[in-house]
């Protein structure tokens, strides 16, 4: 048998509909917290103990270790002779949400593989990090475990990763060197026909 419960309406009075009482609540708690930390803190630098550890850690010298499943930034995976595992089947292309991934293929000149990826970029402003690139893909050459969740940056260019920056698993501190405008023409003796990323962006 289901039980209803049935819950009264609290009316408030006027002087709970100014907020203010809950308003002070609010603050004596976060004050309370913010001078017992800051004992606490202050006690365990002149080195007394405290029962509690200080939770607070010191960013950036301090890091927490993250988990090995979060979806960190992108790399791509190598064959034993440096060259891409990607084989160009546009499947990361396709599921990818964001549509931020753009590869151009290229015939592969190895007898083994049909095709290769002359250009593979991700514009990583527009990825929202949703991992389907991993699972779509055949061949285990794209993955998200790098490590890097940091991204910091002064243009949307140091954003875009492209084929080499992916494969070397860069620092974000390199990003720099990476730019549209490196795409334009030809790699690889390939005409590189994917859309302009910065006039796109321009529209988004
Ligand atoms: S993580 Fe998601 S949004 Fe980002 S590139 Fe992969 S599929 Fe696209
Ligand atoms: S990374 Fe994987 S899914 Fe994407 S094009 Fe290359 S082989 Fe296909």
């Amino acid at each position: 048998m289901i039980t209803v419960k049935v819950l009264k309406t609290v009316e408030l009075s006027a002087w709970q509909k100014t907020y203010y009482p809950e308003l002070w609540k609010g603050m004596v708690v976060t004050s309370r917290h913010f001078f017992v930390n800051l004992a606490r803190f202050a006690g365990r630098a002149v080195g007394m103990k405290t029962k509690r550890p200080i939770v607070t850690i010191q960013y950036p010298e301090e890091r927490r270790p993250i988990s090995p499943r979060w979806r960190a930034r992108h790399r791509l995976m190598q064959r034993p002779d440096g060259s891409p595992r990607c084989v160009a089947c546009m499947m990361c292309e396709t599921a990818c949400p964001d549509k931020c991934i753009y590869i151009t293929a290229g015939e592969s000149l190895d007898g083994r593989i049909e095709k290769y990826p002359v250009a593979f970029e991700i514009d990583l402003l527009r990825c929202c990090f949703c991992g389907l690139c991993v699972e779509a893909c055949p061949e285990d050459a794209i993955r998200m475990d790098t490590g890097y969740v940091e991204f910091g940056g002064y243009s949307r260019g140091e954003y875009y990763m492209d084929r080499e920056f992916l494969l070397k698993d860069l620092g974000m501190e390199d990003k720099g060197r990476t730019t549209h405008a490196q795409y334009r023409g030809e790699l690889d003796g390939v005409v590189v026909t994917r859309v302009d990323l910065l006039a796109q962006a321009k529209h988004h």
